[in-house]
C-alpha cells in the first residue's frame, strides 16, 4: 500500500526544529510494509496545505499528517483536510468531555479549545493521553488520512498506542511486510564495495543499498514479502554470499557497533585491555565504555596527550620521543606496551596522530595517524593517513583502532 507522510509547521521549515517525527514514522510504516514513497513538510499556510493534502490523496492510499492539532489560529489541519477531502466538520461530544477533563482546574481551559473537538465528519478519534489535541483516522473513497499531534511524544504514544493497532487490522495478514538485515563493513570505500557485489545490485529481490556512514558502510538488504520465513532465508542465504566475499571485512549486523563487538570478542577470550590515547584524547575509552558491563574487559586508560604525560604515565623512552617525534611509529608502540604494562592488561592499544587542523608538516602531515595494539608477542603497528576535518580525523582513528584490535581477535588464539 503506497503511503506518504505530511508534516506541517512553519517551525520546520525554519530550521528551529529538527523533523523528528517523519524520521520515526517512516520506520514504523515501513516495518508495517507500507511503501513510503513521499515526504512533504509544508508550514501553517491554507493554500499550500490543501494542495499537498489534495496531491497526496492523489496518489497514496495512505496519508499521515503531523502538527497542526492545537487550539490556536495556526493550527488547522483538521480543517484543511475537511476541505481538501470535500468533508463538513462536526462535533465530537466525547473528545470535549476528555478536553475537561484533561484540566484538574477547569477554569484554565481555554476558551478555543472547543475547537480540538471537532473533526472531519466519519472520523476515528485517536485520542491523546498526554496532552488536548486529539487525532483521527479519516476514511474517503477507500482511502485512508491519519492525523497525529506535533509534539514528539504525544505522537509516538498515539501512533503506537491508537493509530498502529487500527492500521494493522486494516492492512491484515497478506499484505507485503519489508524485512531488512543491515550488513556493516569496515575498510572499503563505497565504489570498492560496490564493485564487490555488484552483480547482487540493482537487483529487486533482495533489494541491497549502500550508505556512507562516514567511518564505515551500511549494505542494506531488504526483502519485501508476505512469507517471514521465505523472506528471513533470502536475508541469511544473502548475508552468507556478502560475508564469504568481504570477510573479517563485515563487522556487525543490524545495531551491532565496533565496540560492542570487540567487547563480545575480549570477553570470550577472556582477555583484558587498555588504551593509551593522545590523538584521540580518551574518545577511543569513551566509545569502549559506551558498553554496558564494559568493565569485564576494559581496565581503564591513559589520555597522555601532552609529551610529558607520556614520558609520566607510559614511561615512554625520552630519547626516542625527541628523535623520532610523538607521531611516530616508535612513540605508537612504546604507548601501548606501556599502558599494557602500567595497567596489568593482555592487551594495549594507543593511537597518536596529527588531527589538524594545524600541526602538520610535509614529513609529517594532517591526518597521519599511529595506532599499536602490544600483546603478550608483540606489538602490531599500523600507519594510516586520513583525509578530512579533525572530528572525522579522530573518529577514523578510533574506528579504526578497534578494527586492528577485532581482526587481531579474529585471528588470534590468544
Ligand atoms: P503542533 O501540533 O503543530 O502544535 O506542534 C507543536 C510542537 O511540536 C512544535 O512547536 C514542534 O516543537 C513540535 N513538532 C511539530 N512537528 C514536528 C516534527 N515533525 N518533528 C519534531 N517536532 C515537531
Ligand atoms: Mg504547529
Amino acid at each position: 500500500m503506497r503511503a506518504e507522510i505530511i508534516s506541517t509547521g512553519t517551525e520546520l521549515l525554519l530550521g528551529k526544529t529538527l523533523n523528528t517525527n517523519v524520521f520515526y514514522l517512516t520506520s514504523q510504516l515501513t516495518g508495517l510494509g507500507l511503501e513510503v514513497n513521499y515526504h512533504t513538510t509544508v508550514g501553517d499556510n491554507k493554500e499550500r496545505l490543501i494542495e499537498t493534502v489534495r496531491q497526496a490523496f492523489n496518489r497514496s492510499e495512505m496519508v499521515f499528517l503531523t502538527g497542526g492539532l492545537g487550539p490556536t489560529a495556526d493550527d488547522l489541519t483538521k480543517e484543511i483536510i475537511a476541505m481538501g477531502l470535500g468533508l463538513k466538520m462536526s462535533f465530537n461530544p466525547e473528545s470535549m468531555t476528555s478536553i475537561v477533563n484533561y484540566y484538574d482546574n477547569k477554569d484554565k481551559l481555554p476558551p478555543s479549545s472547543e475547537k480540538q473537538a471537532f473533526f472531519p465528519e466519519g472520523a476515528e478519534v485517536l485520542p491523546n493521553d498526554l496532552g488536548t489535541a486529539p487525532g483521527a483516522i479519516i476514511e474517503k473513497d477507500g482511502k485512508y488520512c491519519v492525523v497525529l499531534p506535533g509534539p514528539p511524544a504525544e505522537m509516538k504514544l498515539m501512533f503506537e498506542r491508537y493509530a498502529l493497532p487500527k492500521i494493522q487490522a486494516l492492512l491484515g495478514n497478506n499484505t507485503l511486510r519489508l524485512f531488512v538485515r543491515t550488513i556493516k563493513v569496515f575498510g572499503l570505500g563505497e565504489s570498492e564495495l560496490e564493485q564487490e557485489i555488484s552483480d547482487l545490485m540493482h537487483k529487486s529481490l533482495p533489494f541491497i543499498t549502500l550508505l556512507d556512514k562516514h567511518t564505515y558502510i551500511d549494505l542494506r538488504v531488504t526483502v519485501r514479502s508476505s512469507n517471514e520465513d521465505l523472506a528471513r532465508k533470502i536475508l541469511d542465504q544473502t548475508e552468507a554470499v556478502i560475508r564469504g566475499r568481504l570477510g573479517n571485512k563485515v563487522f556487525g549486523i543490524d545495531e551491532e557497533t565496533h565496540s560492542q563487538v570487540i567487547g563480545k570478542l575480549l570477553r570470550q577470550k577472556k582477555l583484558t585491555l587498555a588504551t593509551a590515547e593522545s590523538c584521540t584524547g580518551g574518545l577511543l575509552g569513551g566509545r569502549i565504555t559506551a558498553e554496558a558491563g564494559s568493565s569485564d574487559y576494559y581496565l581503564g586508560g591513559a589520555v597522555s596527550y601532552a609529551n610529558s604525560a607520556k614520558l609520566k604515565l607510559l614511561g615512554v623512552n625520552s630519547e626516542h620521543l625527541s628523535r623520532y617525534g610523538a607521531v611516530s611509529e616508535v612513540t605508537a608502540k612504546e604507548m601501548a606496551e606501556g599502558i599494557r604494562l602500567a595497567l596489568g592488561a593482555d592487551l594495549g592499544l594507543s593511537t597518536t596522530g596529527i588531527a589538524g587542523p594545524g600541526g602538520g608538516t610535509k614529513d609529517k602531515p594532517v591526518g597521519l595517524v599511529y595506532i599499536a595494539l602490544a600483546h603478550s608477542q608483540g606489538v602490531i603497528i599500523e600507519r594510516k593517513q586520513f583525509a578530512g576535518n579533525r572530528d572525522s580525523i579522530r573518529n577514523m582513528t578510533v574506528e579504526t583502532a578497534l578494527n586492528i584490535l577485532r581482526i587481531f581477535l579474529l585471528q588470534n588464539p590468544l
